[in-house]
């Protein structure tokens, strides 16, 4: 059944001022419209931000442990739709459900960990350089935050910006990416019945050229959190500097996992598969390039392409897939001209490499788990994101090769290394150039508690989760307070003295 999905502005549920939709389709079977949303108008913009501007007057003066109490709820409430809105991912995103229940828990995970920030959200008292006079630095909200969102994670992500921004005390206006705007609608839904007040959280749909960029530079915003590609992120980026706007981005990924000679290879095995092809490798975190010791090189890529050969496509809803189907055409289409490319830079297909067509296949977006071998550094499937199932494999001499391998590109969100020697892992853990790095594990699998973001062009601003250092920098800013209580002028504050 097709889900009819309005906008949230000021507490109610409208349509688009000018009634036009936006069909969602599941991706498995373009035959399956799983819904349609408003396609939003500038004036509905202004009107949801319009809405989180009367809202912070009192949103912001909420005690946090109050916002807390409401986050509390909307967090139990989230894991008592866990399956219904897991299946939904599923249905609109592609990701097989254990992947789309993930997500969900994801959004649980973080609510539970910022309503507990409510009683924490602390500051720092420091002793005065005076008699009679105490200094401290509080955090405060900003404001009104525009949050911009992909479709690769629609629960999860939002959950990411939405419950850090609330908890230190801004209001939003968020808007979804309409490939998966139905789980953002359904999501919204679950938090506000946990008693958001009305403009605190306000949702609008609608495409990133026509609605995102109107609201991501409207004036009566004053942050911008975006999690999407490069080009847009580093696009929004300048132009909201140029508004003096507060705007962290969150953005794309060539992450790489480096087995050496000394590592466990069944485990690095599983990893290199997991992180490569989970998620379809629709991940930014995925591990598109694989960077192995030439030792052990013949024989990994023989495991690997074995073991990638037997890995089930098909509807994410059926038990037996392990890789559902990836976004859309266009995405599709890009996935395939890259491996096209990579055929005609000489690089050789070991698997893979093809869209699946016919019976199950026949109305969705499949294409096979893809595995180059002998890629080079300079190749563009090397250095390039795909965001699809695609894994490029390097040859490498030694640690350092590797390395200054993994480093080659422009960007830096996640990498892996797999060994069992500590000073191979210490030095990965120093010189590669990554927001993130796991040892003897898959470059996925973030832990909300900790900040998340990248480098390079994986990241601009302040990270994203995690509490200090991470999410609430990014949504909070210092005000530092002096209070004098000597009643009179002293005049060493001037530094007269
Ligand atoms: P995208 O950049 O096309 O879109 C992301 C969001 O931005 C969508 O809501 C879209 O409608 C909106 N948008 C598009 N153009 C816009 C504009 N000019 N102004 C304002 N908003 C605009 O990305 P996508 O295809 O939805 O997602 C895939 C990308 O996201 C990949 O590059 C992936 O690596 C990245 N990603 C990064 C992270 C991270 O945390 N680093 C997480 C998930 C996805």
């Amino acid at each position: 059944m097709a889900d009819v999905c309005k906008n949230l502005i000021g507490g109610k549920w409208r349509g688009s001022s000018d009634k036009k939709t936006i069909e969602s389709v599941n991706p498995a079977d373009t035959g399956d419209i799983v819904g349609a949303v408003p396609a939003s108008t500038k004036k509905d913009v202004d009107a949801a931000v319009d809405a989180a501007r009367k809202a912070y007057k009192s949103w912001r003066l909420t005690p946090a442990p109050k916002r807390g109490e409401i986050i509390f709820k909307a967090a139990e409430l989230i894991a008592k739709n866990k399956d219904s809105l897991g299946r939904l991912v599923t249905r609109e995103m592609g990701k097989i459900l254990k992947e789309g229940l993930g997500d969900v828990q994801e959004a649980i995970d973080m609510a539970y960990y910022m309503a507990g920030e409510g009683r924490r959200l602390s500051g720092e008292t420091v002793p005065s350089e005076l008699p009679d006079k105490d200094c401290k630095s509080v955090r405060v909200p900003i404001g009104v935050f525009s949050l911009i969102t992909p479709w690769n994670f629609p629960v999860a992500i939002p959950a990411w910006k939405i419950f850090p921004a609330l908890i230190c005390g801004n209001t939003v206006v968020f808007k979804p990416s309409s490939y998966t705007a139905v789980c953002a609608a359904r999501f919204v839904e679950i938090i506000v019945s946990a008693g958001v007040p009305d403009g605190v959280i306000n949702l609008v749909h609608g495409t990133g050229d026509e609605v995102g960029e109107y609201l991501a530079l409207h004036p009566g915003t004053d942050g911008v959190s975006f999690t999407g590609s490069s080009a847009v992120g580093e696009k929004l980026a300048k132009m909201c500097g140029a508004l003096d706007k507060e705007i962290s981005c969150e953005m794309g990924g060539k992450n790489p996992i480096i087995v050496m000679d000394d590592c466990d290879l069944l485990l690095a095995l599983e990893g290199a598969l997991w992180g490569a092809f989970g998620t379809t490798g629709q991940r930014c975190t995925a591990a598109s390039r694989l960077i192995v010791h030439e030792k052990v090189y013949e024989e990994f890529l023989d495991m690997l392409a074995s073991s990638a050969k037997k890995l089930k496509v098909g509807p994410g809803l059926k038990k037996e897939t392990d890789i559902g189907p990836v976004i859309n055409q266009s995405q599709m289409e890009k996935i395939l001209s890259y491996i096209e490319i990579g055929k005609k830079e000489g690089a050789r297909l070991v698997c893979g490499g093809k869209r699946l067509s016919g019976g199950e296949y026949e109305k969705g977006f499949f294409i096979e788990p893809t595995i180059f071998a002998d890629v080079r550094p300079e190749m563009r499937i090397a250095k390039e994101e795909i965001f699809g199932p695609v894994l490029a494999v390097i040859k490498a001499k030694d640690l350092n090769d590797a390395i200054a391998m993994a480093n080659s590109t422009d960007y830096g969100l996640s990498s892996s290394i797999y060994t069992r020697d500590v000073n191979n892992a210490a030095v990965s853990e120093r010189d590669i150039e990554s927001g993130i790095i796991y040892i003897n594990a898959p470059t996925i699998g973030a832990e909300i508690q900790l900040p998340f973001g990248g480098t390079k062009r994986s990241g601009l601003g302040r990270r994203e989760a995690g509490g200090r250092g991470g999410a609430l920098d990014m949504f909070s800013k210092w005000k530092v307070i002096y209070r004098d209580f000597s009643g009179r002028l002293q005049k060493a504050q001037l530094k007269e003295e």
